[in-house]
């Protein structure tokens, strides 16, 4: 989000949004031209962050007086109603204190107020962790539709429920040990993951798809490297059965293999299927 304060700072890396390069910002800057309306976020837990001693419109009132100061309360409220209306969300919602909401009525309110100057990124955390099955499926529905609307332009969207991400992504990318180890579709990544991680992440939990949902589940050994001092070599050695001495000897850079596709092995993906039917 390039929002953060002592201590806090910058050191390298560039976050490019649209073409602007938005590393290193002014955080103020950030706030006052970033947020919301470039990009927006809602965290893990989100719902719980909702002052209690104030009404949904409240909080939809301070966003639209930082960004649109001379909007009347008026006109918000219309605004709001409005946009409430079309995600399917009871405009009597406005006028609740966020304790009368359930957990997943309460979560789908913070998602409408987040994306409500219509971003073109909105970065979820977790948006659908900590609820009920039914009430993550309308989060994720709510999601999709903010997407179908034309209220965000783009979504990323941060979770370890890989079939859950199947249902609502195009692009997947494993991340291992703070590095992209996989990236394809979403297809791809779930029924022909190449990497061992994302084999093993696949094969660690349920899969309600045709053709994956038979199999039977396995576990990753040993736990994530320390990466206050990561190894140089591949990050995932220790826990790999392909594991060879050239792993360990140099970094291993992530390698594409078709437009969009790539993986950061050392293994082809032949070797890969050689090395699956012997072990
Ligand atoms: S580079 Fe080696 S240790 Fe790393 S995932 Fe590939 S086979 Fe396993």
């Amino acid at each position: 989000m390039g929002y953060y304060f002592p201590p806090l700072h910058y050191t390298s890396g560039e976050i490019i949004i649209d073409g602007r390069n938005i590393s290193g910002m002014d955080p103020d800057d950030v706030r006052k031209s970033i947020l919301g309306r470039e990009i927006s976020y809602i965290p893990q837990a989100a719902m719980n962050a909702l002052n209690p001693t104030r009404r949904i419109i409240h909080f939809i009132e301070d966003v639209m007086h930082a960004h649109e100061p001379s909007m009347s309360k008026k006109d918000i409220l219309a605004m709001a109603t409005e946009r409430f209306q079309v995600l399917g969300l009871p405009p009597s919602v406005l006028q609740k204190y966020p304790v009368e909401l359930s957990g997943g009525m309460k979560q789908r309110t913070v998602i409408a107020i987040s994306v409500i100057l219509s971003p073109k990124v909105l970065v979820a955390d977790e948006p659908s962790s900590a609820l009920d099955v039914t009430s993550q499926k309308m989060v994720i529905k709510m999601l999709r539709d903010l997407m179908d609307k034309g209220f965000i332009k783009s979504m990323i969207f941060i979770t370890h429920e890989l079939p859950l991400l199947y249902n609502v992504t195009d692009d997947i990318a494993v991340m291992y040990a703070g590095q992209i180890v996989e990236q394809g579709s979403a297809k791809e990544a779930v029924f022909t993951p190449l990497h061992p991680y994302s084999k093993g992440l696949m094969g660690s939990i349920i899969v309600p798809e045709e053709g994956l949902r038979e199999a039977k589940l396995t576990a990753i050994p040993g736990v994530p490297p320390n990466l206050k001092k990561p190894p140089s070599g591949c990050r995932f050695a220790e826990r790999c059965q392909y594991v060879t001495p050239e792993c360990r000897a140099h970094s291993i850079d992530l390698r594409a293999i078709s437009e969009g596709r790539a993986y950061r092995c050392i293994l082809s993906e032949k070797q890969m299927q050689e090395a699956k039917s012997h072990g």
